[in-house]
């Protein structure tokens, strides 16, 4: 692996510092659900592929074709996260409303990138089977020069830091947080794909700090972005994200159904792609039609004078609070 990205801090200090987060070792553990029933949720996706496994296995891809539409993604340092609310805070503030939407398309999360151009993401899910690393489509989009925005568990940096910082010392990319122990993120267990989700306010809470700030700190910049494992959310957890300066984002087009995809649906999938569009698919599932899917596709949007950017390309985080409930329901 390549250690031309050690700062000063060393390797084993801040693999340790996750450690001590319970990063490192896959937690899918221990949130009993909850005897509540929920009132009122959104219908979800679960008659469709997830999008967003938490296994993997593995195979090779080709290369790309040289294009010039990459827009870098600037890079901001860590922000002072110091005024930021504690968790006795949030609890207080949320602690008793009571979520109205479940879903991927949920009120306060962020589905769609600004109309001028088309946001590509990749997850990198960690887990047991989920700590892959797809090369071939990493290479396709640099050869291509399209650039995306990769969202990393901490349990994939954890057990591949040296891909981690080469990803986010590369202009073409930018990172986002895929979480800490990859849930659902939910104020009252509620499950996707049989997966319960953290259990309460201070599990929501704890599951975007936790993993935003160790990123923060192994990779010293700022991840402005949150997506859920599962990419579920219900919306009282979302308010908890953006309470906490993360800004939650899904996506309009699902590319490569949880790395479920042939390469064949892949690129009919992307083919599909509009201006506006965030799409997710997968960075840690080498076996799947996914990268093949994407260097398939790529050069026909390409000629069909899609822009690609990164999440970047949204702004600043104040400007996405608007149309966000200033306070929660309560019943
Ligand atoms: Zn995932």
């Amino acid at each position: 692996m390549d250690q031309s990205h050690d700062r000063a801090m060393p390797r084993l200090s801040r693999r340790a510092a996750l450690a001590a987060l319970g990063l490192v070792l896959p937690t899918l553990a221990a949130c009993a659900p909850d005897a509540d029933a929920l009132v009122s949720l959104r219908a979800t996706a679960a008659d469709l592929p997830s999008p967003d496994p938490d296994d993997s296995t593995s195979m090779p891809v080709p290369g790309g074709i040289a294009s010039a539409r990459a827009v870098p993604s600037p890079t901001r340092a860590v922000p002072d996260r110091a005024s930021l609310p504690s968790t006795a805070e949030l609890v207080a503030r949320f602690g008793t409303a009571v979520p109205r939407e479940w879903g991927l398309e949920v009120t306060g999360v962020v589905t769609r990138t600004e109309p001028h151009s088309v946001a590509l993401t990749f997850d990198a899910c960690g887990g047991p089977q989920g700590l892959g690393f797809d090369e071939r489509l990493i290479t396709t989009l640099r050869a291509q020069r399209v650039p995306a925005t990769v969202f990393l568990n901490t349990r994939w940096v954890a057990a591949n830091p040296g891909l981690a910082h080469e990803l986010a010392a590369d202009p073409l990319f930018a990172i986002g947080s895929h979480g800490a122990r990859h849930l659902p993120l939910s104020v009252r267990s509620h499950a996707a794909y049989g997966i319960p989700g953290t259990a309460n306010v201070a599990e929501a809470a704890e599951e975007v700090r936790a993993s935003r700030d160790a990123l923060e700190q192994e990779l010293q910049r700022e991840i402005p972005w949150f997506r859920s494992g599962t990419a579920h959310v219900d919306d009282v957890a979302v308010q908890v994200c953006r309470a906490l300066g993360s800004l939650p984002v899904n996506f309009s087009v699902n590319a490569d159904g949880g790395a479920t995809f042939t390469s064949d649906q892949v690129a009919a999938r992307l083919a599909t792609i509009q201006p506006g569009d965030i799409s997710i698919g997968h960075m840690n599932r080498p076996g799947s039609g996914t990268a093949a899917g994407f260097a398939r596709a790529l050069p026909d949007l390409l000629a069909r004078g899609v822009r690609f950017e990164t999440l970047a390309a949204l702004g600043g985080f104040q400007k996405h609070r608007r149309g966000v409930s200033p306070r929660p329901r309560s019943d």
